[in-house]
């Protein structure tokens, strides 16, 4: 089954298309730039190499045209027909409570959708816009929704509760709902299958460290605690993004600096992070750059951030009354031995030593183990690959509602 996986942010599309069942990428790519003058799409078939075009693309049906002009290209492509598209599975930022697992996405589905729109206003409008786009261009093709939130759904209340009037969860939906659950779901799986031993009875931890960055405590492939929270705001410190934060912080800075709703939440997601204590940039390869040159505040930036990853370390160790395995994934968790290094620093009480040779070689080209020979804790170093969860689960979602089709008519 040949599915195309789409993640749509406001003005970008990052495609793969993929032969689930062989679990290969057929071609990939990235549309940035939409809505914008000069959008640019840059295509990678998996036997030829990378081609950019750009021109108008004035939205996202207009992106997502290309997108598929690509696929079909004598030149680029990898199908001679648009009906070789079997289905399209989408990354849908928030489900809510109401979606726990994928969904087949119908006109019901899409109309729960829009309501969890004010959970996730900076992302699941974007992701609807995609849905709509394939509606109207790959008519009667199946399109199925894979939910950031859907693999923490099972953590305990007292996990999810926040400190606050109990009435706010039950009025607003306020309460934890976790993040990036694709990428935490394949490198613990990934990891349960090198350990050679069933993810049943595996304490695990993973780091998914990119721009946005959460991490997890998995018991038995179960999510039983995340650091993000109501929103992609809360836990680590990100790129750009504050973390956590005592709240009276907020409160007091927007009334020192006269700050509207709009400039506070532009404040704490844009401008924090990374960003906000070195004042250099988000990006974490500049960081190590500038501290390296002796940047004091790049250095204490870096300093926070490996920080908060060993205190939730701890935290998640004792919440998992231990760990069998710590995972690093995504873009700084698989390319910075520094930040590997400097996130297990003083851990060996927790049994947790890293071999420093292991940690230098460890790449987003491959899964390696990073651990030294005396550690009882394994560590990894494992790429992620979020689409191939999303094709997989797309897969599951129509296979099962194809059975249930059948069922019902009595075939
Ligand atoms: P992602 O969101 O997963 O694409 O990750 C993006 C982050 O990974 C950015 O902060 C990059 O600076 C960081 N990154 C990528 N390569 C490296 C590297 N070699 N060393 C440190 N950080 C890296």
């Amino acid at each position: 089954m040949k599915i195309l996986v789409l993640n749509c942010g406001s003005s970008s599309i990052k495609y793969q298309f993929i032969d689930v069942d062989k679990c290969y990428v057929l071609s990939k790519g990235m549309v940035s730039r939409i809505g914008m003058s000069g959008a640019v799409l840059v295509h990678k078939p998996h036997d030829r190499p990378e081609v950019t075009i750009s021109g108008e693309m004035l939205d996202h049906i207009q992106a997502i045209e290309h997108v598929i002009a690509m696929l079909l290209s004598p030149n680029h492509g990898v199908i001679r027909d648009k009906s070789e598209i079997e289905a399209v599975g989408h990354r849908v930022v928030h489900g809510g409570e109401r979606f726990p697992h994928s969904v087949l996405i119908d006109q019901e589905v899409m109309q729960v959708l829009r309501s969890c729109i004010q959970l996730a206003p900076l992302h699941n409008p974007h992701n609807i816009r995609g849905i709509n786009a394939c509606k109207q261009i790959l008519a009667g093709v199946p399109q199925v929704a894979v939910f950031d939130t859907a693999f923490h759904q099972k953590m305990p209340p007292y996990a999810y509760i926040y400190g606050i009037p109990y009435v706010l969860y039950k009025r607003y939906g306020i309460r934890r709902y976790g993040f990036h659950g694709p990428s935490h779901f394949y490198v613990s799986h990934r990891a349960a299958k090198m350990m050679n031993r069933p993810i049943e009875r595996l304490k695990m931890i993973t780091c998914h460290l990119g721009n946005g960055a959460s991490m997890a405590a998995i018991k038995g492939g179960i999510s039983v605690d995340t650091s993000m929270g109501f929103t992609p705001l809360e836990g680590l410190l990100m790129g750009t993004r504050s973390g956590d934060l005592d709240p009276a912080i907020i409160l007091h800075i927007m009334a020192r600096e006269e700050l509207s709703l709009h400039e506070a939440n532009t404040l704490l997601n844009k401008h924090s992070g990374l960003q906000g204590i070195s004042g250099i940039s988000g990006d974490m390869r500049d960081i190590i750059g500038e501290a390296q040159k002796g940047n004091s505040f790049a250095q204490l930036a870096l300093d926070v951030y490996c920080y908060r990853i060993r205190k939730y370390i701890g935290a998640y160790a004792a919440v998992l009354g231990g760990v069998d395995a710590l995972i690093f994934t995504a873009g700084i968790g698989e390319n910075s031995s520094l930040i590997r290094k400097k996130s297990c620093e003083n851990l060996e009480f927790l049994g947790l030593k890293i071999d420093e040779q292991k940690n230098q070689k460890a790449s987003s080209k491959q899964a390696m183990e990073i651990q030294s020979e005396d550690s009882k804790t394994k560590v990894f170093c494992i790429p992620t690959n979020e689409e191939l969860v999303i094709a997989l689960e797309t897969k599951r979602v129509i296979r099962e509602a194809k059975e249930k089709q059948k069922m019902l008519k009595g075939v």
